[in-house]
């Protein structure tokens, strides 16, 4: 199907998964695929692989360089992508959406531009306890560079961020930057980050949004957040991998120096020295991922057609559901906060299992979740466990999905018992 504008209709899932042609493949011979890993990476809709395969089979070209109508079409399709991008997080300006290869790069380019050039000893920089590794990382070699201090907000056994800690911090320390996630990936927990934002403000510094886990499961406005930096990935939003987005104020992407050289960033290069091309270009050095832009593109109208909120309910729903029935299963921790106050994901432990038996034995039935520390060591280390297993959920999962999960799972207990 194509999706629908929502107009109060109920939710098809069942058109929705006819749209993604993976999921009616067997895992196993006679055994279908139910994909719960969505957290990781998303599945693909016929919408956006066909979009690939028409730009590569009908206009592939490079970008912002050939008179061609090749690449006039190329550069066309390439910069209307970026005004969706634009509209679905309702940035102000195109200029401001920046291409990226994902979450990662985009907060490694805030590192490596704006920070280096505006942090220096002493300064410091709020993560959080729960931050997945890409929010951790690049700060620590910032760090090290340049004498930063990082502050970690702790995170309470409700899941939640200590905000009075966060508080705290913001009074007493000179905090040049707050660097938090929107949607945390192993707790889900939806944190207050326009309220943060404020705060931040407040006291002087800037704040940086991950929305890895935010964008493709919520309707997202940035000027509502009020962010400074806000970053997601297309993968996690059934885009193409190796395409994300950063979105930046325009007056620090103005101030910003750029992070990588070379082609299509520049202005006027000569053996002496060269200038900077305009916003968004001066961030986009070498040739694009531009097929993968594009299929963005159709993934953002995708998601637009059904409706940020319709699916935001919709998971809503199946979160509430599988955490009541993963309740149910005798030996099962859960993490994080309640259901209504989460993201669709439901990280656990089974006692006497470790995650990755978990995993491979819900695989053998089918089913495919994540085991590990899911690039937030941190985090379980203040949990106190070394691995969890996460079921993710996303636009095209059912309640009997849910149902095989627990079954599943039980099965994994008995197996285990034996
Ligand atoms: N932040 C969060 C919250 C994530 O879940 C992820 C992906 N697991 C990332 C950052 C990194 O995203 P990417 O690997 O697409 O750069």
């Amino acid at each position: 199907m194509n999706p629908q504008p929502s107009n109060g209709m109920p939710y098809d899932v069942d058109a929705v998964r006819a749209d993604f042609p993976i999921l009616h493949q067997e895992h196993h011979t006679g055994v279908p695929l139910i994909y719960l890993d969505n957290a990781a990476s998303s599945q693909k809709p016929n919408q956006v692989i066909d979009t690939l395969d028409d730009y590569y089979r009908r206009y592939n070209a490079n970008v912002h360089r050939g008179i061609h109508k090749l690449s006039e079409a190329a550069t066309f399709a390439y910069e209307e992508a970026r005004i969706k991008v634009k509209k679905f997080i309702n940035a102000p300006s195109k200029r401001e959406i920046i291409y990226t290869r994902g979450t990662t790069e985009g907060i490694n380019l805030v590192a490596q531009t704006w920070a280096r050039a505006n942090l220096s000893e002493g300064d410091v920089v709020v993560s959080t306890q729960m931050e997945h590794h890409s929010n951790i990382v690049p700060w620590q070699m910032l760090a090290a560079e340049k004498g930063v201090h990082i502050r970690y907000v702790p995170v309470l056994p409700d899941g939640t961020l200590d905000l009075n800690a966060y508080a705290q911090i913001l009074r007493e320390e000179p905090v040049k930057l707050v660097t938090v996630m929107y949607v945390s990936n192993v707790l889900g927990t939806v944190n207050p980050v326009a309220q943060m934002a404020r705060q931040a403000h407040d006291a002087g510094a800037l704040i940086l949004v991950d929305g890895a886990q935010a964008v493709p499961h919520m309707p997202v406005d940035v000027q509502a957040l009020d962010c400074d930096f806000f970053v997601f990935s297309g993968h996690k939003m059934i885009g193409p991998t190796g395409i994300g987005v950063l979105y930046g104020r325009r007056d620090l992407l103005e101030a910003m120096p750029p992070w990588m050289g070379g082609g299509d960033m520049i202005s006027r290069v000569r053996l002496e020295g060269s200038t900077w091309n305009e916003l968004p270009y001066k961030f986009e050095a070498g040739t694009p991922a531009i097929a993968e832009a594009i299929g963005l593109g159709a993934a953002v109208d995708y998601l637009s057609a059904l409706g940020m909120e319709n699916i935001h309910a919709h998971e809503q729903a199946m979160t509430v559901y599988a955490l009541d029935r993963l309740a149910e299963v005798p030996g099962i921790t859960l993490y994080g906060p309640d259901a209504e106050k989460k993201g669709a994901v439901a990280t656990f432990s089974m006692q006497g299992i470790h995650a990755h038996d978990v995993a491979q034995l819900l695989d053998g039935q089918g089913i495919a979740v994540r085991a590990g520390h899911h690039c937030a060591q941190p985090l379980h280390d203040v949990l106190g466990i070394p691995a969890s297993a996460r079921a993710s959920f996303y636009l095209y999962n059912t309640f009997t999905e849910i149902d095989a999960l627990i079954e599943g799972l039980y099965k994994a207990k008995t197996a285990f018992t034996l």
